[in-house]
This record gives structure tokens, C-alpha cells and sequence, in this order.
């Protein structure tokens, strides 16, 4: 069986965790690891500051307390994508507004917010879906003319770009996520971008449970205490030893996938000429970081149909979201209707397995099987 996901390790991971525990002698969060890890993205991508979270869901609570969302606030959002990206304001008391998806992606329709924008909106939250950007410009035009806050949910879009600006760096605050089913991994890990200065201290307070600890450890305080609202938001320095041996590898990581993601596209692309499916189209103003290979059935019958096919040619595929305005929790809330494209593809998206050590030879049994489905 050709499993969908399985997570890459280096081999410097178990390495590197000893050396935090028994060379560095800190094994708790902000040591030296997390400094580490925090400056490969500060220099790579030129990220104002960075923090090193638990996961990607905890850096957008932090983002949710950071704009002080507070009751009734409203948040704009695609419904088409993980419940993170809308449970992290819930908590803080916001009321989610989904948009649609764009025709073209499953990315929220930046054609489409501006009409739900009111009085009571405080921030737009994009989710770059596959790794692929937004239309980054036309949202930050309307956080700008409405005076909102873009909070970009970058978990799958490391190393991906928007005309050339890393993608996270672009809103007031970005997350990444080191889940295990990401490009880059730490079995569970996220990230906080810091892009709007405003937000650089308060944020350093909140992640240290709401002490200014960070500063004390700077030398900037002679004691530390409770200062601020936080939480117990930042990783064990084990768990930035794992995430820094990938880290140093992400170029030839990134060049698997993407040598991947290509052989997928050649290969399937004569299905997609002869009608029977669609592939990702890549907005022009978009880099391509193969987080996930993707395509599109006519229908859910059709997608259903295709899964077992290929569960028994021992290819495990998975279909993606179910769109949170029809998830049972949404529904008690709110009802969003007209969200058409992301109903089309919560039915007709299917993803193939994707991961670093998936061979030629698997890629073309993959390939072969859906070919085969399609011309039978
Ligand atoms: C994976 C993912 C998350 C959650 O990331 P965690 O690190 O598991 O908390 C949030 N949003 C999107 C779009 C994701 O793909």
C-alpha cells in the first residue's frame, strides 16, 4: 500500500535533541534551538520576528489575543479549510463570515469580502490553500480602505511566495504550522510572524504566559512578572532541535517535493487535456511549494468512486475539507449560503499522496491507476 503521507526525518534530529538536553543542559522553551530556528527564518525570508510556537493553531490564538478580538468582533475567513483557522478567534469571542473560494483555487475569493465587510469587522484572515498564495494585494487594499488586520494562515505555505514576497510576511501577523503532514516537520510546531512592529513585545509576553520573562532573559529587566494576559504558548527547546535538523535541509526537501509535484503534472496532464479532470492552476502572481498534489473529479460520486479504485490498486488518496459553514458547529451559530465554489471543491477535490520519499516508481503506479480509472 502507497501510504498518503509519511513524515521525512533527516537523521540529525535525534542528534540534535540530545545536544539540547545534555550539551545545552535546557531542555524548556527559548533555548537555544528556538533562537536558532527563530533566526533561519528572521535571515532566510527576511521576517521581522519570528516566535517559535507549539503548533500553528496556538500562533493564531496568539494572533486572535494580540488584535484583541472580543465579542461580536466578526472575522472574515474561507470556510473551505482547517478549524484552527476559525476556532482561534471563536475563543476570543468573534463571529466567523466565510467567503467563497475563488473559481481558479480554493483560496478565499478576494473578489468576494468586500461585501461582507461591516461596521463590526476586525480582520481577514487568508489561508494560502496548498501553499498557494492569496491575492494578497487586493486584501491588504481592503484592510488598508477599512482599516482591518491580515492575519495570513501560512501553515501550508513555507518557502512559497506572493510576486516574489515570502509568503507570512505579507499581513500584519503570519503562522506556519511543523505539523507532521507539512512540508516541514516536528511532529507537532507552529510559528508566529510578527510583521507589524506594534505587536513585537506584547507578543513575546503572551507566549511567555503573560510575564516579561523574554526581557529578563535579555538583561533588559532586573526581575520578571505577570504583565499581560498569555499562555504557556512556546515549545520545549527538544522540540527545536528536531524542527532545526529539518530546517537545514529544507532546499533539498523542497526540491524532492517539487520534482515530485511535476512528475504528478506531466503525467496526469492528458487527462486533464482529454476533459476527464482538472489540475492546480497556479495563479501567475503564486510560487508553487508542493506542499499537497491535488486534483478535480466532476463529481462526488465520481471522487468516491476514484478513492476506492485506487485504495484497491493500494494507493491511499484523501479528499479535503469538509467546509466549516456546514460542519454541525458552524450551523448552531450562523448560515452562510452561497458559498458555491467551496462546496465544489470539498466534493470534487482529491489529493495523492505526497512525501519525500516517494519514488518514480510509485508516482507511475499512482499515475497508471487513475489513468486507468478514467479509461475504463
Ligand atoms: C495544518 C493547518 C493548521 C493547523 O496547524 P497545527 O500546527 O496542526 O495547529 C491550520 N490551518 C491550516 C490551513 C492547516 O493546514
Amino acid at each position: 500500500m502507497i501510504q498518503f503521507n509519511k513524515p521525512y526525518l533527516t537523521g540529525k534530529e535525534a542528534h540534535y535533541i540530545f545536544q539540547a538536553v545534555y550539551d545545552n543542559n535546557h531542555i524548556s522553551g527559548n533555548g537555544v534551538f528556538t533562537k536558532k530556528s527563530q533566526i533561519f527564518f528572521e535571515k532566510r525570508y527576511g521576517f521581522n520576528k519570528t516566535l517559535l510556537t507549539t503548533s500553528c493553531t496556538d500562533a493564531l490564538e496568539m494572533s486572535a489575543m494580540l488584535i484583541n478580538i472580543e465579542v461580536g468582533d466578526e472575522v472574515i475567513m474561507p470556510s473551505f479549510t482547517f478549524v484552527s483557522t476559525a476556532n482561534a478567534f471563536i475563543r476570543q469571542g468573534a463571529k466567523i463570515i466565510f467567503a467563497d473560494s475563488e473559481k481558479n483555487t480554493p483560496n478565499i475569493d478576494a473578489d468576494k469580502i468586500e461585501e461582507l465587510i461591516t461596521p463590526k469587522t476586525k480582520a481577514i484572515v487568508p489561508v494560502h490553500y496548498a501553499g498557494m498564495a492569496c491575492d494578497m494585494d487586493k486584501i491588504m487594499h481592503l484592510a488598508r480602505k477599512y482599516n482591518l488586520f491580515v492575519i495570513e494562515d501560512a501553515a501550508q505555505a513555507i518557502d512559497s511566495f506572493y510576486k516574489g514576497k515570502p509568503l507570512g510576511s505579507i499581513g500584519h501577523l503570519g503562522t506556519f504550522s511543523f505539523h507532521e503532514t507539512k512540508n516541514i516537520q516536528s511532529g507537532e510546531g507552529g510559528l508566529l510572524i510578527i510583521n507589524d512592529k506594534q505587536f513585537e513585545k506584547r507578543a513575546e509576553i503572551i507566549w511567555e504566559k503573560g510575564t516579561n520573562r523574554a526581557e529578563f532573559f535579555r538583561g533588559e529587566v532586573d526581575k520578571y512578572g505577570w504583565v499581560d494576559v498569555g499562555s504557556s504558548f512556546l515549545p520545549a527547546d527538544m522540540i527545536a532541535a528536531f524542527l532545526y535538523a529539518q530546517l537545514e535541509n529544507l532546499d533539498k526537501i523542497q526540491n524532492k517535493r517539487k520534482f515530485i509535484w511535476n512528475k504528478y503534472f506531466e503525467k496526469l496532464e492528458i487527462l486533464e487535456k482529454a476533459g476527464f479532470i482538472s489540475l492546480p492552476k497556479i495563479p501567475e502572481y503564486a510560487s508553487n511549494n508542493a506542499h499537497m498534489f491535488y486534483l478535480l473529479c466532476k463529481s462526488i460520486k465520481e471522487r468516491t468512486e476514484l478513492i476506492n479504485f485506487l485504495k484497491d490498486k493500494n494507493v491511499y488518496s484523501v479528499f479535503h475539507y469538509l467546509p466549516l459553514h456546514k460542519s454541525e458547529f458552524y450551523k448552531k451559530l450562523n448560515t452562510n449560503n452561497n458559498i458555491e465554489e467551496c462546496n465544489r471543491y470539498s466534493n470534487t477535490l482529491l489529493r495523492l499522496p505526497m512525501f519525500y520519499e516517494l519514488t518514480d516508481e510509485n508516482i507511475l503506479q499512482i499515475c497508471n491507476a487513475v489513468i486507468e480509472f478514467y479509461n475504463a
